[in-house]
């Protein structure tokens, strides 16, 4: 009999993996609003390996339960603010989150640790505690079974993103947190539409205003009020600033008219 125990062992560490397979262990996206993020799993970082994927969006965004279950807050050195969340046959960590020194900005009001939640349920709010203090605000998320951690790339991506309701003061505060880009480049047409107008450029630099990576790209296309658009002329180098706005995914990749133009300003 003693000969069986390694083979039980070796199911039940396969089990996870197939039970993944079979059904998503969560359908609902953390991050309110989307975020922006690559399969990061199993990178080298530091002294091991990235235990999760980095979902970036703006500091103060509020985080949800992505299953039913209870939550529980702790803090460490590296992690910062980590709220577990603990469901039916999986658990997730939260890493990061909210404000050094400051519970409240890391689990919701009115929760305390075991406290259970619903699925969808704010739990907490994006920062950047423990070692992502230089980095650009983002959740670390995990996905758990048992001992074993597994990427969860693949339900993100599946996932449905719950959107900002902005009756709730929670979202309110992140909004707080917007980031506008400065771009600088060649005007190549105006397009006037019933909506208003849209501006395409041709960027050769692009800053956002907290300094994150922007994707490059060949034709940058902005909304643009139609007063504005009359000051330009196809051809013209310009400083065009936009709009503050949430940094989401759309955003960062500079999917067209998911920036509005506020400023033009000629060169020389
Ligand atoms: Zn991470």
């Amino acid at each position: 009999m003693r000969i069986a125990l390694p083979l039980i062992i070796t199911l039940v560490l396969a089990t996870p993996a197939v039970a993944a397979a079979a059904q998503p262990p969560f359908t609902l996206f953390p991050v309110v609003g989307g975020a922006h993020y690559t399969d990061d799993f199993g990178d080298l970082r530091g002294s091991g390996t990235h235990q999760g994927n980095d979902l970036i969006s703006p500091c103060g965004t509020p985080v949800v339960a992505v299953v039913p279950g209870t939550v529980r807050l702790d803090y460490g050195d590296r992690s910062g603010w980590m709220v577990t969340l603990t469901g039916k046959n999986s658990w997730y960590r939260y890493i990061h989150m909210g404000v050094k020194g400051d519970a409240s900005s890391a689990l919701a009001k009115g929760l305390n640790n075991d406290s259970t939640v619903k699925q969808g349920q704010v739990i907490s709010y994006v920062g950047k505690t423990g070692d992502a203090a230089s980095a650009p605000c983002h959740l670390h998320f995990e996905l758990h079974y048992g001992t074993s951690v597994v990427s969860p790339f693949t339900w993100l991506q599946a996932a449905t993103i719950l959107q900002p309701d902005i009756t709730d003061p929670a979202i309110m505060s992140a909004s707080n947190s917007n980031v506008s880009l400065t771009i600088t480049g060649t005007v190549v047409w105006m397009v006037s539409a019933g909506n208003g107008g849209r501006l395409f450029v041709r960027p050769s630099k692009i800053k956002a205003s907290d300094g994150s990576a922007v994707k490059s790209i060949g034709i940058v296309v902005l909304r643009a009020d139609l007063a504005t658009l009359t000051t330009l002329q196809a051809g013209q180098k310009v400083v065009l600033v936009t709009a503050g706005a949430p940094l989401t995914s759309e955003r960062l990749d500079l999917k067209p008219l998911t920036w509005s133009l506020a400023t033009a300003t000629l060169m020389g």
